[in-house]
Parts: structure tokens; sequence; C-alpha cells
């Protein structure tokens, strides 16, 4: 075991500390820099990374445990906030010992998980250099509902980063890779309704990241049954009125729904996804929930 190499600076990703130590130890040859601090090579650190069992073994981060680095410098809390325990506990196991991609025993949609370039927030980069010599990623900014900063509510931008070189080696955060001159993500209009509908997304899904007490997906549904009887949303049975909703999320949400993928059609919010958020197997997305609750948070004044 050796000693501590790097430590963790704020909402900073485990990819981020990687590319960091790229830089010190001016390893660029990703399978050599591995090999160097973890005694093996393994697939790049990213998302929700696995093999942390060697990694935390090896001392280069500190004292820390396995479980806390997938629940601190991961995006693992995101997305297993609303999944069975049983898939949540399939995860963790990848995470730990490797195995196959950990996002595949989570069972939602791959176009949920998918990363694409790294994103960053210019405010972000600012305050960031004001602290350190080097900037760094940040876990909220990388996660695929996030499309504005949750802290200073400016459109993200991407990088130079893009997913196939995340997937092959480490990049870290320089005013090369995030230049002044890259594009906003595309957030459509930039009409102040949208911004402001953004930026709430943004922070529910930056509060999931800090979520650690556990949920059971029917004791959400049963509080989802409960919050929609009192805004109405039910049908005669009982049941989540689906067709009631959409058009509820038509007026709260309106094209913003357009902003991610399938939820949005013919200018209409689509059903088949609230259908399999309320009434199907627990397999829906962070997004779907989050949706769902900025919905409701407006009917109960929050
Ligand atoms: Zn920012």
């Amino acid at each position: 075991m050796r000693g501590q190499l790097i430590a963790h600076r704020d909402d900073e990703t485990l990819y981020s500390m990687m590319a960091r130590l790229t830089r010190y130890l001016a390893i660029s040859e990703t399978g050599a820099l591995h090999r160097s601090l973890f005694g093996k090579d393994m697939p790049v650190l990213d998302g929700m990374a696995t093999n942390l069992m060697p990694i935390v073994g090896s001392g280069v981060f500190g004292e820390i445990e396995v479980a806390d680095v997938a629940l601190e410098w991961t995006t693992l809390p995101y997305h297993v906030r609303y999944a069975h325990p049983a898939r949540r506990e399939a995860v963790m196991d990848v995470m730990r010992r490797g195995g196959a991609a950990a996002s595949s025993s989570l069972g939602v949609a791959a176009h949920y998980l998918e990363e694409g370039a790294l994103k960053f927030c210019p405010a972000c980069i600012e305050e960031m250099s004001e602290l350190h010599a080097d900037p760094w990623w940040r876990r909220s900014h990388q996660l695929p509902a996030v499309q504005v900063c949750p802290d200073h509510g400016d459109p993200l931008r991407l990088s130079t980063v893009t997913s196939a070189m995340r997937r092959s080696g480490y990049h870290a955060a320089t005013l090369q890779t995030c230049p002044p001159s890259s594009e906003t993500i595309e957030v459509g209009s930039a009409e102040p309704a949208r911004q402001r509908d953004l930026l709430q997304i943004a922070r529910l899904a930056d509060r999931l990241l800090d979520a650690r007490e556990e949920l059971h997906p029917d004791d959400v549904r049963e509080c989802y049954l409960s919050r929609l009887q009192t805004a109405g949303l039910l049908n005669r049975l009982g049941e989540a009125d689906v067709g009631k909703i959409a058009a509820a999320m038509d007026r709260y949400w309106g094209d913003t729904l357009g902003s991610w993928q399938q939820l949005h059609e013919d200018g209409r919010c689509s059903q088949g996804w609230l259908g399999k958020l309320l009434l199907g197997e627990h397999r829906s997305p962070a997004l779907h929930h989050l949706i769902l609750e900025g919905l409701l948070d407006a009917f109960d004044g929050r």
C-alpha cells in the first residue's frame, strides 16, 4: 500500500481525480497509469466506476471506505436512488469487484445512463481557479438530466472531452479542454420559463447525490399516489390517471419536456413513460421521478 497521492475536492468525480493524477505524475498512457497506481490495468474510472476494491486498497486516495468512494465520488447515488434494493446491491457489487458495466445491473434504458462529452460551467471554473491552481470536473454537472449549473443557473458547456475520449483515457479540466469559446448545451428556447425549469431539475438531481436514506420503490409509489390524490389526479378506481397527469405535465413543464428524449411527442407530454413510472415495474430512470416530483411539489406549493 502506498501513501496518499491526491486529495478530493468539492463535488469532484473520481475520473477528475484520476485526470489530475495523470497530469501530476506525467503518465499519459492509461494502462501504465493503472498498473503503476493499482498494480493492474482496468476500465477507465468514470461514471459508476468499477474495481473500487483494488483502488481503495492502493492507498492512493488516502484512508476511505469503498462504499464512501461510490457514494461521494461517483454518480451512483443519483442512478440508484429509486432502484429496487436488490438492483442497488447488484450495482454496488459490480462497483466493488469489477465485472460487467455497473449500469447494466440497473435495468434502466441505456440512453438514460449514457455519458456524452464532459460538461462544465465557466462560473464554476472561475471560482475553482481562485481556490486551486487547476480546476476539476464536478459530479453534479455530469448527470445526464442536468443541463444548467445547479449553483449558477447558467447553461452548461460541452468540453472538448467527448464520450469516446473519456471512455479511453483521463483528460483534466483545463483551459484547453474547457475553452471559453465552447458551445453551450442545446437547451432549446432561451425563455426564462425553460431556464427556470431546467434549474429546478438540476437542483433536484443534485440533491439526489447527497441523499443517503434508503427508499423502497413501493413506498415511493405509495407516496406518489397519495400526493396525486391530493392533486385530483387519480381515477375513480384510485389509480394514477395517466391522461390527466400528462395534461398537468403540459401545463406545468410545457415544452421543457422536449429537452429530454421520449418524454414529449407532437408537442405534448407522452404517456408511455408516465404509465411505466406509475404502474409498471420499478425501472424508470431518476429523471422521470424528478419530473413527477417537480410537478407534485408545485401542487403542494413547495
Ligand atoms: Zn456553476
